[in-house]
Parts: structure tokens; C-alpha cells; sequence
């Protein structure tokens, strides 16, 4: 095999709780996360050399421009920590086409790293399976592994323990983004500053529903949270704003993804989730809006 084009999906967080912080810093989570069906495509063709290109949709809010184009890109990053795990001294030509709103808490550099791990397994042979290219991909990132296993799954520990879960029943999603492009490490310092209250374990009760009878929109939609709205929203009141106007137009249930500034909005209906859609556009007319799905594990090749 001379060349392979991987489907690299970004990930939402139907929640996500921080629940301590190790004695290196890193925060600990408790988050479940879900695959949804916005990608980007990731070309690999065995050269001599790294190389690689970004290629971005010309959709407006993508924000694109922080997109290294040289080895602090993380799929470059992958692509150098693979072949130099299997020993093989050639490269690999990458060219990323992006349409994963970046700086977005869709964990669009995280799944482009995963699908290079992957591909290039597969373009040198190295049947590497996905215990082996989890075990690579935390060093990258804590949202690797999840990109490698994909589907739904709780994510604890930095959010490299995973239970994969049964996903949730078929959702219109609504996912929206401004072109502010957020600091996930600000954010995270903002929150530390905050003292946080009690709160619910619905990351805990959504796993319950998930594998006992599954879980339909309006029970995803009532489990809902995430720790880090507040923060990213006092930075941002608009995108508190955006996910209330998707509530107005139908939602059953929105909310901030990650460290934001994404917004996704859960629709039970086509039409309705279409209609937001063309209304949040015009309500936002600098925000990338477009509507998607939940991508199964399977789906995730
Ligand atoms: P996460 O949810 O994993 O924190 P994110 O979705 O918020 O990530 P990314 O899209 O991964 O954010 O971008 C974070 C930063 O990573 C960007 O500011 C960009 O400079 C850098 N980056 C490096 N490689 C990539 C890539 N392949 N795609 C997007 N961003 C990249």
C-alpha cells in the first residue's frame, strides 16, 4: 500500500466534570465523550521524508489560521513518534483537510494525530492494534486514545481511562462556533481559580443509562453538563447566549463542548434542526454552523 485517506471525526463532551487534579497538574476528568460526524480527511502517502499541508474549507468561524503547517502539528508529531516506535526510517507526505473548527474543544488536532497513528500502521503494515496506538497516543495527548477508539465512551483519569458505551439513540446535532479561538490551558487556570460546588455525577448516571437500555435524546439531553461553561462563558456571555437560542429554536437540550467555544444543540427532529440551523446563521453570521450526527465505534475505520 502507497497511500491511504483516513476519516478523522471530532468529539463532543455530553459531559465533562473535573474531579481533582494530580500532583503534575493535570486536571482529572470524568467526561463522557462522543464521536460526532464532522471530519477531517487525513491523505498519508509513504514518502522519504515528513511533509504536510493543510488544506481548510473555506467555511467561515473554522479559524484555521492557528493550524501549524510544520513538526509542532500534532499529526506530525504522531507521525514522527510511530515510525520512530517501529524503526522505520522512511516518512510520510500528510496533508490534512480540515473542516473541524479549530481551537474549539472538538478536539480537532487530537483526532487528526489519531488517524495518523492509525494509517500509518496500516500504510507500513505494522498491524499495530488499538491497544498498542492508544499507548502511543496518550503520549501526544490525553484525547488521543479516544480518537483511536472513537464511538462513545467515559473517559476518566486525564481522559485517557476509557469504558467504551453503547452510544445514544440517533440525535440531530446542531454544532456551532464563533471565531473566537479559546485556550484550553486559560480556561482550565480560570477554573482552578473558582471554588466549586457539589454537583451531580451525571457523567456516572448517563454511563448507567447507556448500558443498561441505552438512552434516548431526551435522557442524554437531561444528563447534560459541563463544569467548564461557566468559566469560557464569563470570557464569553455569547456563548451562553448561543446555546439558550438553541433551546428557543428546538433543542431538547445544548451545550458548550470541551473548553469551548463550541455549542452543540441536540434536535430529535430533521426539519427542526435544519431550520435552527439556517436561524442560528443568521442570528451568528460569523459562526461556522452545521448540523451532524453521532458516529458509532464502528464507523469509526
Ligand atoms: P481539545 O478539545 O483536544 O483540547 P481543541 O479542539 O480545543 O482540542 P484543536 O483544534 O486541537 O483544539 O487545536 C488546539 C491547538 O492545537 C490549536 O491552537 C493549534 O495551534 C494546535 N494544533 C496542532 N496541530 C493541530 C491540528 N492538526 N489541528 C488543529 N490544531 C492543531
Amino acid at each position: 500500500m502507497e497511500d491511504i485517506s483516513i476519516k478523522a471525526y471530532a468529539k463532543i463532551n455530553l459531559t465533562l466534570d473535573i474531579t481533582g487534579r494530580r500532583e503534575d497538574g493535570y486536571h482529572l476528568l470524568r467526561s463522557i465523550m462522543q464521536q460526532i460526524s464532522v471530519y477531517d480527511v487525513v491523505e498519508l502517502k509513504k514518502a522519504d521524508d515528513i511533509s504536510l499541508k493543510v488544506v481548510s474549507s473555506n467555511a467561515s468561524g473554522l479559524s484555521h489560521e492557528v493550524v501549524p503547517e510544520d513538526a509542532r502539528n500534532i499529526a506530525w508529531k504522531a507521525a514522527e513518534l510511530i515510525l520512530k516506535e517501529a524503526g522505520i526510517s522512511g516518512g510520510v507526505e500528510i496533508i490534512l483537510h480540515k473542516n473541524i473548527p479549530a481551537a474549539a474543544g472538538l478536539a480537532g488536532g487530537s483526532t487528526d494525530a489519531a488517524a495518523v497513528l492509525r494509517g500509518i500502521s496500516r500504510l507500513y503494515g505494522l498491524g499495530y492494534d488499538s491497544g498498542k496506538l492508544c499507548e502511543l497516543g496518550v503520549k501526544l495527548g490525553a484525547d488521543v486514545p479516544f480518537c483511536i477508539l472513537g464511538g462513545t465512551a467515559l473517559a476518566e483519569g486525564i481522559g485517557d481511562k476509557l469504558t467504551v458505551l453503547p452510544s445514544p439513540e440517533k440525535a440531530y446535532i446542531l454544532l456551532a462556533k464563533l471565531p473566537v479561538a479559546v485556550s484550553t490551558r486559560q480556561v482550565y487556570e480560570a477554573y482552578d481559580a473558582l471554588s466549586v460546588t457539589e454537583r451531580e455525577d451525571l457523567s456516572g448516571r448517563l454511563t448507567e443509562l447507556l448500558m443498561d437500555h441505552g438512552a434516548d435524546i431526551k435522557a442524554v439531553s437531561a444528563c447534560l453538563m459541563n463544569v467548564l461553561a461557566e468559566v469560557t462563558q464569563d470570557q464569553y456571555p455569547v456563548i451562553g447566549q448561543m446555546a439558550g437560542k438553541m433551546k428557543e429554536l428546538g433543542a431538547e437540550g445544548a451545550l458548550m463542548s470541551g473548553s469551548g467555544p463550541s455549542v452543540f444543540g441536540l434536535f430529535a427532529d430533521e426539519i427542526m434542526v435544519n431550520k435552527a440551523c439556517d436561524a442560528m446563521k443568521k442570528s451568528y453570521p460569523d459562526a461556522f454552523c452545521t448540523v451532524c450526527g453521532f458516529i458509532g465505534g464502528e464507523e469509526n475505520d
